[in-house]
């Protein structure tokens, strides 16, 4: 809802109102939850998310680093999914804060920025754990 001023003078009195106006950007509004009861990734149709998006991603993250309840994120399982593994993505790379019990990686690898390829291969998944009898 846009409104315009409107500033009317009569004799001695001045009346300030707002009027009421179509904005120009209407078709670029979000839905809203009453149109459409979809979840907010699915609302907006947001496809082919990337880690790298943390502005998106970064607002499912609550100060400690964790990924926020389903009941808060309101997303739906799909979108769920595919935010957590993002989220865990991001994390890898140091884009979003880490939470504080996440796993110290053996060897020197982890204190370096370090991105994934595009596009997508499976060998770009992460590594959850590196045991350090692996680490060689
Ligand atoms: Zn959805």
């Amino acid at each position: 809802m846009v409104r315009k001023l409107v500033i009317e003078e009569n004799d001695n009195v001045t009346v300030v109102k707002g009027v009421e106006i179509d904005s120009d950007r209407k078709q670029s509004l979000i839905p809203s939850v009453e149109k459409n009861p979809a979840c907010p990734l699915c609302r907006l149709n947001l496809k082919n998310l990337s880690y790298t998006d943390i502005l998106i991603i970064g607002q499912f993250v609550d100060e400690n680093g964790k990924m926020m309840p389903r009941e808060d994120t309101r997303l739906c399982n799909r979108q769920f999914g595919i935010v957590k593994h993002l989220i865990r993505k991001a994390q890898t790379c140091r884009l979003l804060p880490r939470p504080k019990d996440w796993p110290e990686a053996a060897g020197t690898y982890d204190k370096l920025n370090s991105y994934y390829m595009y596009p997508y291969k499976r060998r770009d998944d992460m590594f959850w754990t590196v045991k350090d009898k692996y680490w060689k």
